[in-house]
């Protein structure tokens, strides 16, 4: 796999708008910095302690990345984490979000995302679409966090279902700023993996989250 090649040919078939966010999980140090030198500018992880490993092992090169959490967070790591991440793209409680606004710094709020079951899979993580506008509205008036996007992870099953679910996704994300809800502007729609992030983008991404078609298959 040449990493270069593939983050070149990813760029090239994406608009400008679109953040590319190199889903890292697993990926060894040297495959990333591969990609940070291709251009690579977010990095998203799903473990705490893995990106803690990462943050170190970049050096001085990890202050000019943006960290995004897109695992789920557990509220006893985020002393840990809060000083890595820039976003936390997976909340998904009024709970957590709570956690976190006691904990971020005034100076520099946390930018978190809703994730949203847009799929409506019971085990899977994130709010269900129907209970968004409530949480939010709650959530609006927590000090020291910023509410910028929604993410979702969409269904594992058949590409229409997948576009179904993107596409509420950003009717969910348009109606939520027709709201006006003080405090609430959203700017980033995170959603599309590798097989799935033109139909993503097609459907209002703005942000997308790419493992293998970056660094092959995981081991
Ligand atoms: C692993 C992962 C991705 C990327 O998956 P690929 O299919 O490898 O592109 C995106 N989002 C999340 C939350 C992930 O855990």
């Amino acid at each position: 796999m040449d990493i270069k090649e593939n983050f070149d040919n990813i760029k090239k078939q994406i608009p400008s708008f679109v953040t590319l966010v190199l889903a890292a999980k697993t990926r060894t140090k040297e495959e990333i910095i591969q990609a940070i030198n291709a251009g690579a500018t977010d990095i998203g992880m799903n473990y705490v302690q893995e990106a803690e490993h990462l943050y170190k092992d970049l050096g001085s090169q990890a202050k000019n990345i943006k960290w995004h959490m897109i695992g789920h967070l557990q509220k006893n790591k985020l002393n840990k984490a809060l000083p890595i991440f820039d976003s936390i793209q997976t909340v998904d409680s009024y709970e957590l979000a709570e956690a976190i606004s006691k904990k971020a710094s005034t100076d520099n709020p946390t930018i978190i995302f809703i994730e949203i079951n847009s799929a409506r899979e019971s085990q899977k993580a994130g709010v269900m679409p129907e209970d968004i506008e409530e949480l939010i509205k709650k959530l609006a008036s927590l000090p020291n966090i910023s509410i910028q996007g929604l993410m979702t992870m969409g269904p594992a099953s058949n590409s229409n279902t997948l576009r179904q679910c993107f596409k509420e996704t950003k009717q969910l994300f348009d109606k939520i700023n027709e709201l006006n809800i003080p405090n609430i502007k959203l700017k980033t729609l995170s959603m599309g993996m590798s097989d799935s992030y033109l139909i993503a983008i097609e459907e209002g991404a703005n942000m997308i989250r790419l493992g293998t078609v970056i660094f092959g298959p995981r081991g």
